[in-house]
């Protein structure tokens, strides 16, 4: 078995690909626009042919079918990307590689990145959440990823409409959901400009934290992690971390007093492989594809 593993992140705008060893370190990395499957394939199998590698792990937008039982496995659902819709990815890269294939969802694979080199290393619960064009999350129960009847789906979680946020969501299926009200298109559009250019406008922020705050303190009540780890574009903006604590323990309201809960600088934190989470978790889903 070689010692290289090749991981994918296959985003709705660009598919990172890489080679990495079994400590998580990156090798060799390039880009591929994500365009059409007869177009982008044939370039991520061209790139990864003569690298030697002995596994490959992706890491896809979603939905997707993660159960390796089920008959449409490695393929991706109803994704609005058409092109892509019912598209076989693992098929695909497996007759064209001929190595054992690791697949998950994109945080998925970010948590499993976090949870083995960085933030979440040596816990066993924790929930990853990415904030960005998308939002989603990853959750690790017991120490596993958790699938349940598909993949957890926290971006379309319902939230309380602030008072006086008269927006009316971005999001095509729940208009106010958790995506729908905080991710970076959500803020454009509320806002009339792109969120990084709304950085000193303190409401912008107040707006935010206070709706990933009612997202995490839901979500501590129900899974009871022993961390959050916070990435994507829009959690660049580095206030809203310390917003974001204070408007979670606001809302656990006394309730809950553990140790983790009383040191909240460690609880909700950023992701510690500072953008790399995505590739970096592909090494793994490999690394376990190979075993
Ligand atoms: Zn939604």
């Amino acid at each position: 078995m070689s010692g290289l593993y090749g991981a994918l992140e296959a985003g709705g705008t660009k598919m990172v690909c890489a080679v990495g060893d079994e400590n998580g370190t990156i090798l060799e990395q390039t880009s591929i626009p994500t365009t059409t499957p007869a177009e982008t394939m044939p370039l991520i199998a061209a790139w990864f042919e003569d690298k030697g590698i002995g596994a490959l792990g992706v890491g896809c937008f979603g939905p997707i079918d993660v159960h390796r039982d089920s008959q449409s496995f490695g393929t991706i659902l109803e994704t609005p990307k058409l092109a892509w819709r019912h598209f076989d990815i693992v098929g695909s890269l497996r007759d064209a590689l001929r190595v054992p294939i690791g697949f998950d969802t994109d945080v998925n694979g970010s948590l499993l990145g976090e949870a083995t080199w960085g933030a979440a290393k040596g816990l066993t619960d924790a929930v990853y959440i990415t904030i960005g064009t998308g939002i989603g999350a990853g959750i690790l129960a017991g120490g596993r990823i958790l699938h349940g009847m598909l993949h957890p789906e926290v971006g379309h979680m319902r939230l309380q409409v602030h008072p006086g946020d008269t927006y009316a969501g971005k999001c095509p299926y729940h208009g106010t959901c958790f995506e729908g009200l905080a991710s970076g298109p959500a803020i454009g559009e509320r806002w009339g400009s792109p969120a990084a250019e709304l950085a000193d406008r303190d409401e912008v922020w107040e707006l935010e934290a206070g709706y990933i705050a009612q997202a995490v303190a839901s979500l501590i009540m129900v899974l009871s992690p022993q961390r959050f780890i916070l990435g994507g574009g829009v959690m660049h903006q580095e206030q809203l971390f310390p917003k974001i604590r204070k408007k979670t323990l606001d809302y656990v309201g006394g309730y809950l007093n553990t140790r983790e809960l009383g040191d909240p600088d460690s609880y909700i934190v950023p992701a510690a492989l500072k953008d790399d989470q995505g590739i970096i978790g592909a090494v793994k889903l490999a690394m376990d594809a190979a075993l």
